[in-house]
């Protein structure tokens, strides 16, 4: 197995140097590729036109993906929670999710085993850093997912487990492929980030055309080093002038995303200050109930708490959306991915 050819992740020209090297055509190449990223199948045998001598090259010398998926849940709501095992036996989620009446499917994907950010609400962060996926892990957990369901993914959320700024190099490179290969538009993938500072001014000298998300959570500096370390090294203000520079320099709006938890940030005195915050940055909301868990403190604010900041922003002239609860009852609710590492 260990010195097999992957074949999920390789562009067309590496396929094809694949099959000259295996006395194949280009044009099988060309197959493969089609087989692989447009239609996603689970197997060299479901290759259909591909002769049978080129089928069984493949399988004596190539294999789809490492990753395989070890468990699968669906949720009353239709919300799968995946569980993939990684090359190493390590385990990553990700979490696909149709919106009613829509055509579109989310799936949201992890960067990391673990995460080294070590917010305090969150159900990742109680494991610790492990290390960061591979780029071709990235990639395989929209290609599992794709040749289980026989669906085809129209949008991708970088919200799973990990910083996925903290594995740039292979965010970016994922996002590149999930683009040409995958073809889903840059449009319709979301990277959401604590707040590195250095990699978001980085992102913004790229031609990065997806949407930014910030996980702000507070609205002042004193509210989020409480529940957020990294705000100890990178501070509010610069935070927010850093996204400032970043909307103008791309020319794109931010989505600060806002986790609601019960007398830690929904007061009116809270969406006063965020409104204030960002009354300046180009940015739309998107406000998430905590998602509870036994072994969190947190709650979830009340239905009037809830509305009220969000009047208070809309009020303030914000854009606001309320992030669905989706898939609670199988643990794949936002920020619950805590798949446990085997020992
Ligand atoms: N590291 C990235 C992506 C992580 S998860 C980031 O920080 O943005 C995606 C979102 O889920 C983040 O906004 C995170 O703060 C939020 N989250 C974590 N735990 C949560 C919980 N229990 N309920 C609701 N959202 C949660």
């Amino acid at each position: 197995m260990e010195n097999k050819f992957e074949i999920v992740g390789k562009n067309l020209n590496e396929l094809e140097q694949f099959m000259l090297a295996n006395d194949q055509s280009k044009f099988r190449a060309k197959q493969v590729y089609n087989w692989v990223y447009l239609k996603s199948v689970k197997a060299f045998d479901d290759m259909t036109d591909l002769p049978l001598s080129a089928r069984e090259l493949l399988k004596e010398k190539a294999q789809l993906c490492s990753v395989s998926i070890r468990d699968k849940q669906v949720s009353k709501d239709g919300t799968m929670k995946f569980l993939f095992e990684l090359k190493d036996g390590s385990f990553a989620e990700a979490v696909l999710m149709r919106f009613d009446n829509r055509a579109n499917l989310t799936a949201c994907i992890s960067t990391q085993v673990g995460c080294p950010m070590g917010c305090t609400f969150c159900a990742t962060a109680k494991l610790g850093f492990v290390r960061n996926l591979e780029i071709d892990e990235i990639i395989q957990q929209i290609f599992l997912i794709q040749a289980d369901t026989g669906l085809k993914v129209t949008n991708i959320v970088y919200m799973g487990q990990g910083e996925p700024l903290l594995n740039f190099d292979n965010l970016i490179g994922s996002i590149k492929v999930f683009r040409e290969h995958f073809q889903i538009g840059a449009r319709r993938i979301t990277v959401s980030t604590c707040g590195l500072i250095p990699q978001i001014n980085k992102l913004a000298e790229l031609d990065f055309q997806s949407t930014l998300a910030i996980s702000l959570h507070a609205p002042n500096q004193e509210k989020r080093q409480e529940i957020m370390p990294v705000a100890k090294k990178y501070k509010y203000d610069e935070l927010i002038s850093t996204l400032r520079k970043y909307t103008d320099t791309t020319g794109r709006r931010v989505t600060v995303e806002y986790v609601l938890m019960r007398d830690v940030n929904d007061s009116v005195d809270d969406a006063k200050q965020l409104a204030h915050a960002i009354a300046k940055l180009k940015s739309n909301v998107n406000l998430i109930v905590y998602n509870q868990n036994e072994k969190s403190s947190y709650k979830k604010p009340t239905k009037e708490a809830i509305q009220k900041f969000k009047y208070l922003l809309e009020a303030s002239g914000k854009k606001v959306t309320i992030r669905l609860e989706r898939g609670a009852d199988i643990d794949a609710a936002c920020g619950q991915l805590s798949a446990k590492m085997k020992k």
